[in-house]
């Protein structure tokens, strides 16, 4: 048995949308690119939907429509994949780091307005905060929200693993707390494209920004243009972009997955559910949904409370059992590239470093097969 700690369902109605779209005249830069765009947007309920190559390309164009320059200052969650710091620093901004709520391994915006105080009185505030939805519950997001208002910053939803959750009974991405979120579509996240991403917000000059980002900062609407059209070919550079286009192929995929993720989402919570119920005996801390929220699980994270030692051998157990668990993730500031750029002076963040040496991420994912989830449970309790 090898069971993976995440991966993608493909159904047949898939893999018909890929083939038609393969045999049709678009690869690329063709209708299903919008088809794509606008099913995100009403699935979650914004007004403008961007899709891109990469989660990791999407947060750098939403950070560059945040007007993120060199030197301005962007505060994440250090349990988070490195990529959503990265794109600050493709910015040439300054990344910092907020501990996390210990009970949803979330950024806590109780650490977020200690730490808003002191930089205020130090005079080193973000420009940017970017919670990321773990595991996919929301983050306090009303709360994150009053704290932007008040110390004026902007934020931007890391919600790669929170496609189908919920906050306050509003669809993650619907952008009510926020300015632009931000989902990925890589295989082991709720929907897949192969590769993708996408930005979503309520701001259409957001919106654009990030459009012309996405393909070179090239237009070739007439009403944009600086100077005077030559003729049918015309097109004018108005900024510096990247090429992060998504291909047809791949939104022909996304677009058919988009139509299960009701079902991929509850399947995901009835397997958290029976874990919770399963596991509910044991010495493992297990993960709680806090009120008026709701969790796509993407992953399904417990704790050893006895810490790191006892971790690492659960770890070692279920590999050695053919289960691929995972450590989601190691804090980002721990990476060696970080280490350096922070420089010695950085403190590590006490909730973060808790969580790191004491989390497990277990197999969770729509395929998952009843043996496969009682080989699971069974190594799991046999472990501890
Ligand atoms: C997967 C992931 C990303 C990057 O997504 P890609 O689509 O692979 O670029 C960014 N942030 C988080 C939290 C992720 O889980």
């Amino acid at each position: 048995m090898n069971i993976p700690y995440g991966k993608q369902s493909v159904s047949l109605e898939d893999v018909e949308s890929v083939v038609t779209c393969l045999n049709s005249e678009f690869l690329t830069q063709g209708p299903r690119v919008e088809l794509f765009e606008d099913a995100i947007s009403e699935r979650v309920g914004a007004k403008h939907c961007v899709a891109s190559s990469s989660a990791t390309s999407a947060l750098h164009i939403a950070l560059l429509a945040l007007e993120v320059c060199p030197g301005d200052l962007v505060w994440t969650s250090p349990i988070t994949f490195v990529a959503t710091a990265n794109a600050a620093l493709y910015c040439g901004a300054k990344v910092d780091f907020v501990d996390i709520d210990p009970q949803t391994f979330n950024l806590s915006h109780v650490a977020l307005r200690e730490k808003l105080e002191l930089a205020k009185r130090q005079g080193s505030l973000p420009k940017v905060v970017i919670p990321v939805h773990m595991a996919g519950q929301p983050a306090e997001m009303k709360e994150i929200f009053k704290l932007g208002q008040e110390f004026g910053f902007k934020i931007l939803e890391d919600a790669s693993h929170a496609l189908g959750s919920t906050y306050e009974g509003l669809p993650t991405g619907s952008c009510r707390f926020s300015d632009i979120a931000v989902f990925s579509f890589h295989p082991v996240k709720m929907i897949t494209t192969g590769e993708g991403g996408a930005c979503v917000t309520n701001d259409s000059n957001y919106a654009r920004k990030m459009k012309s980002l996405r393909s070179h900062g090239i237009t070739r609407s007439e009403d944009e243009f600086q100077g005077i059209s030559d003729g049918g070919w015309y097109y004018e550079q108005l900024g510096l972009g990247f090429n992060y286009r998504i291909t047809d192929i791949q939104c022909a995929l996304g677009y058919s997955q988009l139509n299960r993720i009701d079902n991929f989402v509850a399947t995901r919570n009835e397997i958290a559910r029976k874990y919770s119920s399963d596991l509910a005996g044991t010495s493992l801390q297990l993960p709680t949904v806090a009120l008026s929220r709701t969790s796509s699980f993407h992953l399904y994270i417990v704790r050893t409370l006895l810490g790191a030692d006892e971790r690492l051998g659960l770890y070692n157990r279920l590999q050695a059992n053919g289960i691929n668990v995972n450590v989601h993730y190691m804090p980002v500031y721990r990476h060696p590239y970080y280490k350096k750029l922070l420089g010695p002076d950085f403190q590590p963040l006490p909730g973060a470093e808790a969580y790191y040496w004491s989390a497990i991420s277990l197999p969770i994912f729509p395929s998952l097969e009843t043996s496969e989830y009682e080989h699971v449970v069974h190594s799991l309790t046999s472990a501890l």
